[in-house]
């Protein structure tokens, strides 16, 4: 059997319990999946998690979904809970990267199988895919829609910049803030671009000296506060922010109105990641520039794949065999295209595809 057919037989057969026969005996594994979400306090984590669940089931598989809360504690029991509850594959979006080694290492000792989602799970040898989008790619987009939009090859500036990166614990934060640094440092360094803030890393190692702790919106919203009120005064405005995601931008764009700035006048460029409906609504109304589009139901289809090809024992299906070195290991991933929406993108690129409804973002 293979394929959704191996799914459905290798669950059934076991009613949810582990039989060790069938296609277990012949390399495949039971389709118990517990699925571990970093939050529910941004939409694309509930919609990944809802989708892979319902796909799963639709085969089905036994399926356990948790929320972390972002908090790794919660995370590693809600982990452990799964793995004892029977848990044959564990699909993991890590609230803190570096420190589920232990917990993994249980799930080892019970024959889990696990597939990091997103976000890759650094230090333990016992991670045994990843799955998630080009992310050095999505920096690159933000950095190269700025280069664009503002002609830096041609420009003499100075134009004030103010970047920020994502939260210090997401390995993903880096491979965003390099992608994009990797396009605007030389134009920092040869004085088109300026950050008046002083908050401009020297190089991509420095980034986390940037990030913004859990990728809270409030706390980016504070930091832009204080950005604006010390090194912008006396008329000065700030024409663009590198701002690596779109929980991040909402923090931003809030901090900016309440400085004053309004869409339409010395509004900043504002690049964003997800396509979150309130991002969306924010970039038909001016004040948000871009997001970058990562569609999570390819990502969940993805996983999804990969479970299958687990259950059946076949070879997994991996597009990238160099990127993902967890210090550990090089971990077999599968890196999916991310893409730029702007303005003119909602309705054919986001709407169109059922991502979300026009009604969700007053279209
Ligand atoms: C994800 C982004 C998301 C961020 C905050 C990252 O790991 O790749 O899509 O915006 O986490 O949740």
């Amino acid at each position: 059997a293979t394929g959704i057919f191996a799914l459905s037989l290798a669950s059934c057969a076991s009613d949810g319990e582990a039989t060790g026969g069938g296609d277990a005996a012949a390399g495949g594994t039971e389709c118990n999946v517990g699925i571990s979400m970093p939050t529910r306090s941004l939409e694309r984590w509930i919609n990944d998690g809802e989708q892979l669940k319902a796909l799963l089931e639709e085969a089905d598989c036994t399926v356990d979904l948790q929320y972390a809360d972002n908090k790794t504690d919660q995370q590693i029991s809600q982990i452990q809970n799964q793995v004892a509850g029977g848990s044959k594959i564990l699909v993991v979006a890590a609230v803190d990267g570096q420190v589920l080694a232990p917990v993994l290492a249980e799930a080892k000792k019970q024959d889990a199988t696990v597939i990091a989602y997103d976000r890759l799970i650094n230090g333990t040898p016992d991670v045994d895919y990843y799955a998630t989008f080009d992310n050095y790619k999505v920096g690159q987009l933000q950095g190269q829609f700025l280069e664009t939009q503002l002609d830096l090859a041609n420009a003499t500036g100075p134009i004030s910049i103010e970047p920020f990166a994502g939260s210090p614990d997401d390995n993903n934060a880096k491979f965003f803030f390099s992608g994009a640094w990797d396009v605007l440092l030389p134009y920092v360094e040869s004085g088109v671009l300026v950050v008046p803030s002083g908050q401009s890393p020297a190089s991509n190692d420095d980034w986390a000296s940037i990030g913004i702790q859990a990728w809270a919106s409030d706390k980016a919203q504070s930091e832009m506060d204080n950005r604006l009120s010390s090194f912008y005064t006396g008329g000065d405005k700030v024409d663009v922010v590198l701002s690596p995601n779109d929980s991040l931008a909402i923090g931003i764009i809030a901090s900016l109105k309440s400085a004053g700035y309004a869409p339409g006048t010395d509004y900043p460029l504002i690049t964003g990641q997800d396509a979150d409906k309130a991002n969306v609504k924010a970039i038909l109304d001016g004040e948000q520039s871009m997001t970058v589009w990562k569609d999570t139901r390819t990502l969940g289809e993805q996983v999804f794949t990969m479970i299958e090809e687990i259950v059946a024992g076949d070879e997994v299906t991996v597009n990238d065999t160099e990127t993902y070195d967890n210090g550990e290991k090089v971990v077999p991933s599968f890196l999916l295209d991310p893409e730029v929406v702007v303005k003119d993108d909602v309705q054919t690129k986001l709407v169109d595809s059922g991502f979300i409804k026009a009604s969700d973002v007053g279209l």
